[in-house]
């Protein structure tokens, strides 16, 4: 399955950048419809380009409690629209981070859309920076069990030196 910072830079070729939303629509008329009106999406954020690159499924919910959204604070009882992201995801909804432009301590999701709206990053930039967030964890998670593995194995000769001693 593709990684976040790969689908916000795959998504980022589909259209241009928008800010402060997912997409920037526009109503087209369609040849045959009777309504008269269709929204086509023209233009996506960094989180939009990810979600579209990865068809990740989406739909309006209600809200049960008051939440904290991407962009805006979700009022219980109001619409909410509720994307479901791909498993290898779900660390950038609950890991914190450090916005590498001001103090903004947030989740890293949240921080994607902070980047694209306030910084007027590119998509691109902030798919390069999420990328190190990806390495980051990874790489510490392998360093610790290499040591815990090292400290075992340690542990286990120095046994062996004792059995040795007393056999
Ligand atoms: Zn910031």
């Amino acid at each position: 399955m593709i990684k976040l910072s790969e689908a916000i830079r795959l998504g980022s070729m589909i259209r241009p950048q928008t800010y402060g939303r997912l997409y920037g629509a526009r109503d087209v008329p369609i040849v045959g419809d009777v309504l008269g009106l269709r929204q086509e999406r023209v233009a996506s954020c960094a989180l939009g380009a990810a979600y579209e690159a990865a068809g990740c499924p989406s739909k309006t919910i209600t809200a049960v409690a008051d939440a904290v959204g991407t962009r805006e604070p979700v009022k219980a009882g109001a619409a909410a629209i509720m994307v479901t992201v791909p498993p290898q995801w779900t660390w950038s909804l609950g890991a914190a981070a450090s916005c590498p432009m001001c103090d903004r301590r947030d989740v890293v999701i949240r921080l994607i859309a902070h980047l694209n709206d306030e910084h007027l990053w590119s998509r691109e930039r902030v798919a390069d920076w999420i990328e190190t967030l990806e390495g980051a964890p990874l790489a510490a998670t392998h360093q610790r069990n290499w040591r815990s593995l090292q400290r075992i194995a340690d542990a286990r000769r120095s046994l062996d030196e004792i059995g040795k001693k007393y056999r």
